[in-house]
C-alpha cells in the first residue's frame, strides 16, 4: 500500500474534461509519467448501459497511473529505484528471482531483435546515453562509439526466472523501444477488465483501443506530420489493437546543420539513416507495435516490405519516406486510410 501511495505521488495526474466528440461523450484524463503525456479517454457509458461517474473514473485512472508508475520502476534506465537502472549500473551485477512482468518485456525484447536481425537491440544503452540525444549531444567522437559498440550485445545478457544477469560491465540494458507499447497493452487489458464499453490510451506514441462503439464505427488515428508536427499527416482506422510510431521528428538534436535523431542503428551506432521519416506499425499486441516501430524505421522501406512479406510478425504499416509518399502495406484498405494533407501521395507496399 505505501509503495502504491509513492507511486501516484510520483505519476501526476492532470486535467480531466468531459468531452463530446462525433456525438459520442467520453472521460478524458491526462496522466504524466514515464517522462511524457499519456491519455486515458474512455467512452461515458460502461458496457452495461449505465454511466459512468466521475468518481468511479477517477479510480480507474488512480489505478492506471498505479500501473504508470509500477512500469517506470521496472524498466526506466534513469529512475535509481528502477530494477533496469540496477542492473545497469551495478558492473557484472545479477538481480535474483526477477519480476516476471520485466522479465515477459525482455522476452519480447529478444524475440523482436532476433526477428528484426539485430534492428531492435534492447542493450544498445550504451550507445543511447553517449549520444545522449534528449540533453542535446554533442556528437560523439567516432572512437567512443566504437567503444559503446562494443558493449552492445545481447549475449552479454542472461536472464531466466532464477536471475538476471550481465556478462559485461559496460553493457546497458534500453527498453525505451518497448516499454510504453508494453505499457499501453496493459492499461487497455485492465479498462476493458473493468465494464468500459470502449476507448482508448495513448502513451506518448503508442496508442491503444478498445471495445466497440455503438454504431460500431472504427477509432480514427492522426498519424502526425513529419514535416510539420503541429498537423496531421493522414488518418488510419481501426476496431482493435495498437498503433506505434517511431520517427526522426520526435526527439533530435542539431549540430552544423544537421539533424541526429534517437533511433540508433545497431549495426553503425549511429542514429538511423533512414529513407524513412516515420512509421505507424499497427499490431494486435502493444510491445510487439512498439518494438516493431522503431525496428521499422531502422530497416527502411526496403527491410520493412521483406519483413512483411515474410509473414514472420503479423503487423500492418504506414510508412512516410523521405521523398514525401505514403506507403500501405496490403492489409490496409483504401478506405480506412485517409489522406489528410496534399503534400504526400499515397501507395501501396511493393
Ligand atoms: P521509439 O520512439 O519507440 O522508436 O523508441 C526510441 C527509443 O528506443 C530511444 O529513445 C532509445 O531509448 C531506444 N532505441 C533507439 N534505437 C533503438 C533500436 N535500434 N532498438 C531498440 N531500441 C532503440
Ligand atoms: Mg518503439
Amino acid at each position: 500500500m505505501i509503495k502504491r501511495i509513492v507511486s501516484l505521488i510520483v505519476t501526476l495526474l492532470l486535467a480531466f474534461s468531459l468531452t463530446s466528440c462525433g456525438g459520442e461523450e467520453y472521460l478524458d484524463q491526462v496522466i504524466y509519467g514515464m517522462d511524457t503525456y499519456i491519455t486515458v479517454r474512455l467512452s461515458s457509458e460502461a458496457s452495461d448501459g449505465s454511466k459512468i461517474s466521475e468518481e468511479r473514473f477517477s479510480e480507474l485512472c488512480d489505478e492506471c497511473a498505479y500501473i504508470i508508475a509500477k512500469n517506470e520502476r521496472l524498466m526506466s534506465s534513469h529512475d535509481e529505484d528502477a530494477q533496469i537502472y540496477g542492473i545497469n549500473s551495478g558492473g557484472v551485477s545479477m538481480i535474483l528471482s526477477p519480476n516476471k512482468e520485466l522479465l515477459s518485456v525482455l522476452r519480447a525484447a529478444e524475440d523482436m531483435e532476433e526477428k528484426t536481425d539485430g534492428a531492435f537491440s534492447y542493450t544498445l544503452g550504451a550507445l543511447t546515453e553517449l549520444w545522449n540525444v534528449s540533453g542535446g549531444g554533442p556528437v560523439p567522437s567516432d572512437e567512443a562509439i566504437a567503444e559503446a559498440l562494443l558493449h552492445t550485445n545481447s549475449s552479454s545478457v542472461e536472464f531466466s526466472e532464477e536471475k538476471i544477469a550481465k556478462s559485461d560491465a559496460d553493457c546497458k540494458i534500453d527498453l525505451g523501444g518497448i516499454a510504453k507499447g508494453h505499457t499501453a497493452q496493459e492499461l487497455v487489458e485492465y479498462l476493458a477488465s473493468e465494464g468500459v464499453s470502449y476507448g482508448l490510451v495513448s502513451v506518448s506514441s503508442s496508442i491503444g483501443v478498445f471495445g466497440s462503439k455503438d454504431d460500431a464505427s472504427p477509432f480514427k488515428v492522426g498519424l502526425t506530420d513529419p514535416s510539420d508536427t503541429s498537423g496531421v499527416a493522414g488518418y488510419l482506422s481501426i476496431h482493435s489493437g495498437f498503433i506505434s510510431v517511431s520517427g526522426s521528428y520526435e526527439r533530435y538534436f542539431e549540430e552544423n546543420g544537421q539533424r541526429y535523431h534517437h533511433i540508433i542503428d545497431p549495426a553503425t551506432g549511429c542514429p538511423a539513416d533512414s529513407d524513412i521519416v516515420s512509421v505507424a506499425v499497427w499490431a494486435n499486441n502493444g510491445s510487439v507495435a512498439d518494438a516493431l516501430s522503431t525496428s521499422l524505421f531502422v530497416m527502411g522501406v526496403d527491410g520493412t516490405s521483406e519483413l512483411y512479406r515474410s509473414g514472420e510478425i503479423d503487423f500492418e504499416a504506414v510508412i512516410i519516406t523521405e521523398g514525401g509518399e505514403i506507403i500501405l502495406t496490403d492489409g490496409i484498405a483504401e478506405e480506412d486510410f485517409e489522406l489528410a494533407n496534399d503534400k504526400y501521395t499515397v501507395r501501396k507496399s511493393n
